[in-house]
């Protein structure tokens, strides 16, 4: 089953995208996991999908990406359908933090050493690490058939070189597992959850596919096709508000104020983002700013924040 939604060059919308691309050389691509940084730190492309399968894009949209943290709004939505909130809200907080994403402090300071959110690191392998399967390989199956039901394309795959650079020089991921392990949060082997983790942020796909994903949370669950309901409404509520409250790193706050839409971003420099009830938007732009998130995606979200209106507050 692979589905098309056509999707039409938008003219205003390639010359925001023109426009961004020019701060590019004021990011700077990730390089803490070898692979990604041989992306180019000049590209951006951005999609736009709308009701009635009416889709707006500009760059290339060929051009696929990892996913890296914006599949932990996937897997948390897996991993609630699968085994319901309290078992999840059991492992995970639900609190934002001003640290760092891969940050280990809290796990030590917080009683039991239970991750603050599913959105952070430690948070994210807690997640990883309640899929079920006889294996690594079958739980990422698992998860990887969930994204391509979202993606309404079985084609979806993920990136090798991507999946085995970070799998390799994870020691940070890998401490905080030994970390939870010790304390309980994690049970099982720390690196068959590395794998399983490693391959999920390395699902690739391009920036229509991920506008697609993110209409679906936009959208209450819905298959922006079929209608059909792929995520329960309640499952897309609490993904959309973690994305508000800690999609976009520790910068979530400011981007609350400045775009005001429930958004995931990850370090190859994807941003998924999900205007309720209006669209879905899919951006790649890799050259990242300080703080992780895509440099030329965030300026192309507050020129397209002021031409739609995007804030939802
Ligand atoms: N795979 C990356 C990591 O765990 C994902 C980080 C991100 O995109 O924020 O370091």
């Amino acid at each position: 089953r692979k589905k098309k939604v056509p999707c039409r060059s938008g003219v205003e919308l390639q010359k925001l995208v023109d426009k961004a691309k020019r701060k590019a050389n004021e990011g700077k691509v990730a390089s803490y996991i070898p692979a990604l940084q041989l992306e180019n730190p000049e590209d951006l492309s951005c999609a736009i999908l709308f009701p009635n399968n009416d889709c707006i894009s500009a760059g290339d949209i060929e051009k696929k990406f990892t996913l890296q943290s914006i599949s932990k709004i996937i897997s948390l939505a897996y991993a609630l359908i699968d085994l319901g909130e309290e078992h999840v809200f059991h492992k995970v907080g639900m609190e934002p933090t001003g640290d760092p994403f891969n940050s280990i402090i809290k796990l030590e300071t917080e009683s039991q050493a239970k991750p603050l959110n599913p959105m952070i690191n430690a948070g994210a392998l807690a997640i990883t690490s309640l899929i079920k399967g006889k294996d690594a390989n079958e739980k990422f199956t698992n998860l990887l058939q969930f994204v391509r039901k979202l993606a309404g394309d079985e084609s979806i795959g993920f990136n090798r070189e991507v999946a085995i650079s970070e799998f390799n020089t994870s020691h940070l991921n890998r401490s905080l597992c030994f970390f939870m392990k010790n304390s309980g949060v994690i049970i099982g082997d720390v690196e068959e959850i590395m794998e399983v983790y490693t391959k999920q942020c390395a699902i690739e796909m391009n920036c229509l596919t991920l506008a697609r994903i993110g209409y679906i949370f936009a959208f209450d669950g819905k298959d922006p096709e079929t209608n059909e309901q792929l995520i329960p409404k309640s499952v897309a509520r609490i993904c959309k508000t973690f994305m508000v409250t800690c999609g976009m790193y520790n910068a979530s706050g400011e981007f609350a104020i400045k775009i005001g839409i429930p958004a995931k971003s990850g370090v190859s420099g994807g941003i998924m983002g999900s205007v309720p009830g209006r669209f879905g938007i899919g951006i790649f732009g890799p050259a990242l700013n300080e703080i992780g998130n895509s440099h030329t995606g965030l300026t192309l979200l507050e020129y397209l924040a002021e031409k739609y209106e995007l804030s939802m507050f």
